[in-house]
């Protein structure tokens, strides 16, 4: 049996390291490069039970758990490491009189911290670039296959009808079972079969080199910008020294090409303001990466990972929103049992089935 799974970004890796690890043939065509996309340009924060009491809560312990073991099973250091996570507010004129020190002495005055909402044992952290780099390889090392080149439709069966290839600059590429793991580019493939839709939701983020100065605290913080909208500011510390920063997200075109994705220098600008009053830490000569990604989004919430509706050989794993890292291992592990064995046993995909939501109208597709 050979797969062809599409996108290599965190769920396409990590469906590629859990097929090849039983010895499935697999190829992953990548348009630009590894972790090119969000699973490069993410926090990399992950939680064992934010989820709980949504259909997520399984997926996620599972996730969570998979991501210690792949730790230690794996080469290659991507910073998997456990922190704490504290929720807080960033005091503005509105709050004259609560502008007492945060107790977290590296934060500026001003940084109210209310709780804390997480403990090593229960949320991590992992460098999502190296993650998903350390994921691919390590299907490499298996026997899988990297290819470079653009999806550009699927080969049918003249017969059946079933899923026989994909179509790659111009040439075709066989399978016999077919993986659409292109993020938010996913939503080109409802123009080749039955899929709901993927959206993209664009967020900015910054990435400071901060050495050892910033200890080990993941921060969700309200902020209260200029027009009094209430933002939500999220600070990584990670363990190669890094930082990431992120906010709000926009409902903005997703470009074609994964590579033409590129920040707005107004949006970063106004993420740099709000990180110099969290901290002086975060110094504009410590930058070392303005970027922005987009997050695939489905129209419930939750992520499309199983068969696509009426058709043989196909399938897709995306739609993982702001849980795409700490989901990406679970999810590829039984998106491999369910194409090697059948049916997935390590968790029960029946709320991610693609089924329960209506397939896109290919017609609303502006490909040119
Ligand atoms: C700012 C930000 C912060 C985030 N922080 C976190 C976090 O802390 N924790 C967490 O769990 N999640 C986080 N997320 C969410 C997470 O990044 C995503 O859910 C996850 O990366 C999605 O992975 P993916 O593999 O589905 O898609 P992607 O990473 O988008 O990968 C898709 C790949 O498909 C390729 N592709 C596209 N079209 C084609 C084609 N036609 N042919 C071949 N290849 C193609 C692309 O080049 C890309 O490499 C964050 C997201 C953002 C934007």
């Amino acid at each position: 049996m050979r797969v062809v799974i599409c996108g290599a970004g965190a769920i396409g890796a990590c469906t590629a390291y859990f097929l090849s690890r039983r010895g499935v043939e697999t190829i992953v065509v990548e348009a630009t490069d590894v972790a090119a996309a969000a699973s490069g340009k993410a926090g990399g924060f992950l939680a064992r039970d934010w989820c709980a009491g949504t259909p997520l809560d399984a997926l996620a312990r599972r996730s969570f758990d998979l991501h210690a073991v792949l730790a230690g099973e794996i080469a290659g250091d991507w910073g998997y490491r456990g922190m704490s996570a504290y929720s807080g507010f960033v005091a503005g004129e509105a709050d004259a009189g609560r502008n007492e020190p945060s107790g977290l002495s590296w934060l500026s005055e001003g940084v109210v911290i209310t709780s804390r909402i997480g403990s090593p044992d229960t949320t991590a952290i992992v460098h999502p670039f190296k993650f998903t780099s350390a994921m691919m390889q390590a299907a490499q090392n298996n026997g899988a296959k990297l290819h470079r080149g653009r999806v550009t439709g699927i080969v049918r069966s003249a017969g059946d009808g079933a899923a026989r290839g994909v179509e790659v600059n111009g040439s075709v590429i066989d399978a016999d079972a077919i993986v659409i793991a292109m993020g938010p580019w996913s939503l080109l493939a409802a123009e080749w079969m039955n899929l709901p839709a993927v959206f993209g939701q664009r967020s900015p983020s910054l990435v400071y080199d901060t050495g050892t100065d910033v200890p080990r605290h993941a921060l969700f913080l309200e902020y209260r910008d200029r027009g009094d909208e209430v933002i939500s500011v999220e600070v990584f510390p990670r363990a190669d020294g890094s930082t990431h920063i992120t906010a709000w997200s926009d409902v903005v075109p997703l470009p074609l090409d994964p590579a033409a994705v590129q920040p707005e220098p107004e949006e970063i600008g106004r993420l740099q303001e709000i990180a110099e009053r969290l901290s002086s830490l975060f110094r504009a000569d410590r930058i070392v990466s303005r970027q922005a990604c987009f997050r695939p989004v489905t129209q419930d919430g939750l992520p499309l990972i199983g068969k696509v509706p009426h058709s043989q050989g196909l399938y897709v794993a995306t739609g993982h929103n702001v849980w795409g890292i700490l989901n990406a291992p679970a999810s590829g592990e039984a998106a491999a049992e369910l194409i090697a064995d059948g049916a997935a046993h390590s968790v029960d995909l029946a709320p991610f089935d693609p089924a329960r939501l209506p397939p896109l109208d290919p017609s609303l597709l502006r490909t040119n």
